[in-house]
């Protein structure tokens, strides 16, 4: 079997921390985060694409753009996420600690099988990149 896979890089910046954590990482703070989003497919369509750029741009990279992008990611068990939101309406509150992993993993699983399911396109892993030295890989099996 062939398989053929396309990759959509998207960037943003988003606040967060990583409640638990020992070290610094526990202390409010930013990425520019680089999204690369891996579509998969055994077959290509008519025109000899896995998918159209153009819809991993405009359902992916957009629902980033609208719910994380400028945005502080605290996690609901994190007793900062409720006061800091009273003060600030940038604050999403998430249900993950908000790890690379975990928001790799939240797009993958929860928000990409949502957005894409009336469409072709099936996102098979998400490649994170945290800091230039720092990446996170969540894939389907
Ligand atoms: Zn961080």
């Amino acid at each position: 079997m062939t398989n053929f896979s396309v990759i959509r890089k998207h960037e943003i910046h988003c606040g967060h921390r990583v409640y638990g954590h020992s070290g610094k990482c526990q202390f409010l703070h930013g990425h520019s985060y680089v999204f690369h989003l891996h579509c998969t497919s055994n077959a290509l369509n008519d025109l000899g694409m896995v998918v159209d750029f153009g819809i991993i741009k405009s359902t992916i990279c957009q629902w980033l753009e609208d719910n994380y992008d400028h945005h502080m990611l605290l996690w609901e068990q994190d007793p900062y996420a409720k006061e800091i939101a009273k003060i600030d309406n940038s604050v999403v509150i998430v249900s993950y600690n908000p790890t690379a992993e975990n928001i790799a993993n939240h797009i993958l699983n929860v928000v990409a099988p949502s957005l894409l399911k009336d469409t072709p396109i099936k996102l098979s892993k998400v490649v994170l990149e945290e800091t230039s030295k720092c990446t996170a890989t969540c894939e389907l099996d």
